[in-house]
């Protein structure tokens, strides 16, 4: 694919899903071997997955598990991550099967799902109640400026969030770090959103992730054997809209399936009018995924998207106001030249997206290290771009 073709709906095609043994389904390989879990589980394929259950264990990110101090080294120029991730975990694992996602299952006969890379990261398994204990006992000192709960696909991850949800706010106040919700509308209903309102949650988001109601069917939906459907998440994230009110919702979108800028930036107004934001992604050929053989998101794509999208949740920019070619890229971000580069120089644009944390509305807590990109050819930066980055997204804006 030529730097100049944004990615077409027939090159971003998902493999097909294999056929898994029955005994390997379900978690089957985990259970039968049913190993008792001691603390901290490192995924490691050469030793037995021991059998960890929500609401007891979570996994969480390598970036929060560096930052907690439950693993030692270092981070390429971050020195610590300021959003906890905390995933649900069982050994059923996520019941769907997102084709971009490493922790679909589809891979349930290759990888147990505690062992399953995600966003480009090994998730250490933690006991809940370890965490909260080192969290509590940083007081005001700890780093992080939010916590986030990542629901996935099973039959328990409502109950577990709320469950997981009241441990933490029992010991950790939520004005001190507020909590977001990374839902799974598949399994819920307008009512499981207020109990999370009730019970102390701060922000909603819904991972939409397709930026498209076709490009949602074939990575998420029919197209590759998975529950979810783009009207059920858009009706979650309505009542989210309802329940959380605005500013207190959001969508998270993947850059790069298939869609046009447009296509990304049409949405992206659609949210701001109905008083939400948009957390974005590059996306990534995830190893192990149905995705893993597709290539990665132009930077060129990426960085105008980026941009467009920080203008219109930050600067008042309409998407009406911007001009697209015949393949839909941006060709006139709507704003004045001096404007424009005013914005491209403070670097916040090209920062990862996501809920804010405590330095300011546009920066997020949640700054997710090379999850959507290797070092050395950062996507989403988790730290201000310096001077050298910065000449490089110039040039990448006019790939
Ligand atoms: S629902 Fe979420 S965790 Fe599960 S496969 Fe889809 S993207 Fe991955």
């Amino acid at each position: 694919m030529s730097c100049f073709e944004p990615s077409s709906n027939a090159t971003m095609e998902p493999r097909a899903p294999g056929v898994i043994p029955i005994e390997l389904k379900n978690g089957g390989r985990v259970k039968a071997n049913d190993v008792p879990p001691q603390g901290v589980y490192r995924p490691n394929y050469n030793i037995l997955t021991p059998n960890m259950r929500s609401p007891e264990y979570v996994q969480m990110s390598t970036a929060a598990a560096l930052t907690l101090g439950i693993m030692a080294g270092k981070m390429y120029r971050c020195e610590c991550t300021r959003c906890l991730n905390l995933l649900l975990t069982y050994p059923e694992g996520c019941r769907a099967n997102c084709a971009y996602c490493g922790l679909a299952r589809h891979r349930e006969a290759e990888r147990d799902y505690a062992d399953r890379n995600f966003i480009r990261v090994d998730w250490p398994a933690v006991p809940l109640e370890q965490t909260i204990d080192i969290v509590a006992k940083q007081g005001d000192k700890s780093p992080f400026h939010r916590m986030c709960i990542s629901m996935i696909t099973h039959p328990r991850s409502d109950d577990d969030t709320r469950a997981v949800l009241k441990r933490w706010t029992d010991r950790i106040d939520p004005k001190a770090i507020p909590v977001s919700i990374l839902s799974n509308p598949t399994t819920m209903t307008r009512d499981d959103v207020k109990r999370l309102k009730d019970l102390g949650a701060d922000i909603f988001t819904v991972a939409l992730d397709a930026a498209t109601p076709e490009i949602f069917d074939r990575t998420r939906g029919k197209g590759v054997q998975s529950p979810h459907s783009w009207a059920k998440y858009w009706e979650i994230l309505m009542d989210a809209r309802d329940v959380f009110g605005a500013q207190k919702f959001g969508a998270h979108i993947i850059v790069g399936m298939g869609e046009t800028e447009r296509d990304v930036i049409e949405l992206v107004q659609k949210l701001v009018d109905l008083g939400g934001h948009s957390h974005m992604f590059c996306f990534f050929p995830e190893k192990g995924s149905l995705m893993d053989h597709l290539p990665a998101t132009d930077r060129g794509q990426w960085r105008r998207v980026q941009l467009a999208r920080y203008l219109i949740d930050y600067k008042g920019v309409r998407a009406e106001n911007m001009r697209f070619d015949e393949h839909g890229r941006v060709s006139d971000f709507g704003l004045n030249e001096e404007a424009l580069e005013d914005v491209v120089t403070k670097g916040v644009a090209f920062r990862t997206s996501g809920c804010p944390g405590k330095f300011a509305e546009d920066i997020s807590a949640c700054d997710r290290p090379y999850g959507d990109s290797p070092p050395s050819n950062i996507a989403s930066f988790p730290f201000a771009p310096n001077k050298r980055d910065l000449q490089k997204i110039r040039r990448q804006l006019k790939q």
